[in-house]
């Protein structure tokens, strides 16, 4: 059994201050860990939440969002605002859709419930803007977010780990949850850096209270 060495003897030989010596001297020889932010960039670990974005249907070009406004109801900063209009057959379409990123606490609340895997929060970190209505992403503007986000994606196909979440019952999701596969990716080389644009003109206008 190993025996303690009593605390006076460690005071007077200044035990403590040599292990931290050591561990500095150690520390010293080791190479830095400093990034060259931004011309070394990390990459996001999966589930990272990051900008929003509406997934592109690949099939119709748009949207997935059926308007169900169940990210709306969910969200806990009230910062997602949506309309729509019902046809005759009962079929909602959305008219306007957008989220005051500058109110969202990243929660992933939306992305968790949505049950056609429209509303994503990307992997992208860096979306600066000059101005408030820079951080209201329409639809147009968060199509356009996945854009940007699919032209720097290194992966063919992506797959959010919330449209599945480890350890969920599956039968329990929804049908389109349920059979939802990676979605491929396009790369588009004039995409731009992401997130670096204002929104074009007409866009951005910041959600009312009582649309949803
Ligand atoms: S991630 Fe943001 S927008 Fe989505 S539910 Fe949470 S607070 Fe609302
Ligand atoms: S939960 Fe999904 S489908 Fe429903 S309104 Fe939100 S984004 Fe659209």
């Amino acid at each position: 059994m190993r025996r303690r060495v009593p605390d006076f003897v460690r005071k007077i030989l200044f035990v403590e201050i040599l292990k931290g010596l050591a561990l500095t001297f150690r520390t010293m020889l080791k190479p830095p860990v400093t990034r060259q932010y931004p011309r070394e960039r990390r990459d996001p670990k999966p589930g990272f939440r990051g900008q929003h974005a509406f997934v592109r249907n690949p099939e119709t070009n748009r949207e997935k969002c059926v308007a169900c406004q169940k990210c709306a109801t969910v969200c806990p900063s009230r910062c997602i605002s949506i309309r729509y209009e019902t046809d005759e057959h009962g079929v909602r379409h959305l008219t306007k859709y957008e989220i005051d990123a500058l109110r969202c606490i990243f929660c992933g609340y939306c992305e968790s419930v949505c049950p056609v895997c429209a509303i994503v929060l990307t992997e992208t970190y860096e979306y600066a803007s000059y101005s408030r209505e820079g951080f209201v992403y329409d639809r147009e503007r968060l199509l356009h977010n996945w854009d940007r986000f699919a032209a720097q994606l290194k992966r063919p196909a992506y797959f959010n780990m919330f449209w599945r979440p480890a350890g969920a019952d599956v039968k329990r999701l929804a049908v389109v949850r349920r059979l939802q596969q990676p979605v491929p990716v396009r790369q588009t080389p004039d995409a731009g850096i992401a997130g670096t644009r204002e929104p074009r003109a007409g866009q951005g206008q910041a959600p009312t209270q009582g649309d949803r």
